[in-house]
């Protein structure tokens, strides 16, 4: 793609309010997580003939902070949509959705985003939020609607409750798509109104469109780094067909995450394809300002605020409080438990930013999993031992992915012996050692300073990595300099 494409990119980011204890229209758990198929479900939202639904007014006051939290515009008065599609995987077939026009509204329009990171600041618009039902789970067993012999359906999924928050296309790039999603999950989070941890919580549809083609929907995408990953394919596809004189067609298509592609499902339905209606079974409810203000009221910080008070409070580098607080609104509160139990700020940032990260990323377990077994109390430990010169920076590493990966006391790993060699007389042995195995590389060390590496490499190896490298390094460069005379 040639650098003065112009790249146009807009999000339907759906997010389940995990928060709920029953659906939206029923009071069927909205914790369907785990249970049999097909077990989680009443006749309201198995769609039912004469089944009524009823609102969660819980979902409401979810939505109306979502709404406060975008600086949205509420619209006084809440109503429901049929929005119509031929599909198994809702038995009405049509979703109780919102929508804007034919004497419909969403519950909030406008809004704003500021996105940020080290060369970035943008604003992006948000266009409208709206409460919608989940739809249920198809299963292909064979893997693909094409081969598969039958088609699987799960129910449980079915009425709980969504909210889908539009952007304006202001995004221009398939990162920029990436920070936002995450600013956007980390206020969700900030809210209480989502846990993204859990699979199938926030999914993304992503629309893109490059200069000169038609606009093209990529539906269902997992997470932020898959929505990039996706974006940057499509960029790629577009590109390609206009370099060669083809045109791109308006169409919905899917991310094969397995494969790395994008692949085409069907030609996109036009709105007026939905036959949008306001729902005759849920009538109109006023959304009074009474009510947004008792909410408004109830607002936590929110992410943009922490990193700041995080900068100014426990002079956090703009970086670390960044990732610290976006990253998972469970980290954050990881960072401040720990602090306050035991100080030490930017230790404390760096164990959980380098290594907790690292660990949650190569063993592929949420970072809640992670902090389970890096507690508030270990990681204190940790600090003290730190500073007891008990351990040394580089061994730190290694406590901590026992830590994660085996679940073991920091208190454990120093009766076993995994402690930071800081008993000179025995380092000084092992160098010794070391410089009569290695006359000649003693004295390239004498005359080139750089070749002293080396020599702290061997005393690394022979203390299987416990010894303290910048005490080891500076003993050697004093015995090297006994040794010129
Ligand atoms: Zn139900």
């Amino acid at each position: 793609m040639s650098k003065n494409t112009r790249v146009k990119i807009g999000l339907e980011v759906h997010v389940q309010i995990t928060s709920l204890r029953t659906k939206l229209f029923c009071s069927c758990p909205s914790n369907y997580r785990g249970k049999p198929p097909n077990s989680n479900v009443c006749p309201v939202c198995l769609g039912l003939p004469g089944a009524l639904p009823v609102v969660n007014r819980e979902a409401i006051r979810e939505a109306l902070k979502v709404a406060l939290a975008l600086n949205s515009k509420i619209n006084k008065l809440l109503i429901f949509t049929r929005k119509h599609y031929f599909y198994p995987d809702l038995p009405k077939n049509y979703q109780i959705s919102q929508y804007d026009g034919m004497g419909s509204l969403p519950i909030a329009k406008g809004g704003f985003i500021r996105i940020e990171n080290d060369s970035l600041s943008k604003i992006v618009r948000i266009r409208r939020i709206n409460i919608e039902e989940d739809p249920g789970r198809i299963t292909y067993p064979t893997g693909s609607i094409v081969t598969s012999p039958y088609t699987l359906i799960d129910y449980n999924r079915s009425g709980v409750a969504l909210l889908e928050i539009v952007t304006e296309p202001d995004l221009e790039s398939p990162k920029e798509a990436r920070i936002f999603i995450s600013k956007l999950v980390s206020i969700l989070e900030h809210l209480g109104v989502t846990n993204p941890e859990l699979e199938g919580a926030v999914r993304v549809d992503a629309n893109i469109s490059i200069e000169g083609g038609e606009r093209v929907e990529i539906k269902n995408i997992g997470s932020p780094k898959d929505v990039e990953k996706a974006l940057q394919y499509e960029i790629a596809r577009q590109s390609a067909i206009v370099k060669s004189g083809g045109s791109v067609n308006r169409e919905t298509r899917h991310w094969d995450k397995g494969k790395g592609i994008t692949v085409s499902s069907r030609a996109k339905e036009l709105e007026e394809d939905y036959r949008y209606f306001p729902d005759p079974d849920l009538p109109p409810i006023p959304i009074s300002s009474d009510l947004i203000d008792e909410v408004r009221s109830t607002l936590p910080e929110l992410p943009g605020d922490r990193i700041k008070r995080l900068m100014s409070e426990y002079g956090l580098s703009k970086y670390l409080a960044h990732v610290v607080v976006i990253r998972s609104k469970l980290l954050a509160d990881a960072f401040e438990s720990a602090v306050r139990e035991c100080g030490n700020a930017s230790t404390i940032a760096s164990i959980l930013v380098n290594e907790l990260l690292r660990w949650v990323d190569e063993c592929g377990i949420t970072i809640e999993e992670g902090l389970k077994r890096l507690t508030t109390k270990r990681i204190c430990k940790l600090v003290r031992y730190l500073k007891e010169k008990k351990l040394s920076s580089k061994l730190i590493k290694e406590y901590i992915k026992k830590i994660i990966t085996e679940d073991i006391d920091p208190d454990d790993l120093i009766g076993k012996g995994y402690v930071s060699i800081m008993d000179l007389e025995y380092l000084s042995n092992v160098i010794e050692e070391v410089f009569k195995e290695n006359p000649k590389a003693v004295e390239d060390a004498k005359k080139n300073p750089k070749a002293i590496n080396y020599l702290v490499g061997q005393v690394m190896k022979k203390t299987m990595g416990k010894a303290d490298p910048q005490l080891t390094y500076e003993l050697i460069n004093k015995r090297l300099k006994e040794n010129v005379c």
